[in-house]
């Protein structure tokens, strides 16, 4: 079971330094977009400023807060967007962070509405689940963490629609790692039915065995993408119209025998 572990203030302001430079070496934000926080109480975070980019952060840059959105600390404005990571901590008791950025792939999947959900990779079923798309929103208003809310305690990562991506986990490495994974299943998928033409679906026995996984690592979200049977049970499915088929050979052999004896042919 994860042990539940507030990070100190030092931690969680450095921590947020040093993720906020891998999102943006790799590409997964431009200029000052994403944010980042991290819980470091019940009811009290850190989060990134706005305006800043999240390549170039220093520690002394961060600005604390409770979950009502008062700040606590810190000499800047926290962005607009930490109201859905404010919606996910109060909805979700085991997260202690969040990460949100528009990672190129992902996002263009945003833009299209399409749900990041095919069985492809074991890696995503396990790490991700499914990735369902939420309806847009104006930025900055309540009604982009409006738009998460009834997806918040089934999932653990989804798109915004025509915005970008957000993740989210009990420790800020496990909620970036999930914006990795995220980037990289979408790409993934981007080559593999785009590209390729051609993508072998993971079977739903497959997909179970994947979830036993997962429900050993402890975690309890991420949701079931959907998948099919495997070939050999729906092989050994009746068909249909065979019986039909095989019921109408032996009513009329019926009928025939029964016409000859009756002399009537
Ligand atoms: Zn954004």
């Amino acid at each position: 079971m994860y042990q539940k572990k507030y990070y100190s203030d030092f931690e969680a302001k450095k921590l947020i330094c040093d993720i906020g430079k891998r999102v943006y070496q790799k590409n997964f934000v431009a200029a000052n977009d994403g944010n980042i926080s991290v819980r470091v109480g019940p009811d009290t975070i850190w989060t990134t400023p706005t305006g800043v980019s999240k390549g170039f952060m220093t520690p002394d840059m961060m600005v604390k807060m409770n979950l009502d959105g008062k700040v606590l600390a810190g000499n800047r404005k926290p962005s607009s967007e930490v109201k859905m990571h404010l919606r996910v901590y109060q909805e979700s008791e085991e997260t202690n962070a969040v990460v949100h950025a528009h990672p190129p792939v992902a996002t263009s999947y945003a833009i299209a509405g399409i749900n990041l959900e095919k069985p492809v990779s074991p890696e995503a079923v396990v790490l991700l689940g499914r990735i369902p798309v939420a309806p847009y929103a104006t930025p900055g208003t309540e009604e982009v963490p409006d738009s998460i809310t009834p997806l918040i305690k089934d999932h653990h990562a989804v798109l915004l629609a025509n915005h970008g991506a957000l993740t989210w986990g009990r420790d800020l490495i496990e909620a970036y790692y999930r914006m990795e994974s995220l980037e990289h299943y979408a790409l993934m998928l981007t080559y593999s039915t785009n590209i390729l033409n051609k993508a072998n679906e993971l079977n739903c026995n497959q997909i179970s065995d994947l979830i036993d996984i997962r429900n050993n690592m402890g975690i309890k979200t991420g949701g079931v993408p959907p998948c099919d049977l495997p070939q050999q049970q729906v092989q050994q499915e009746p068909d249909k119209e065979a019986v039909i088929q095989e019921i109408v050979e032996k009513v009329t052999k019926r009928v025939i025998e029964q016409l000859q004896k009756g002399g009537a042919l």
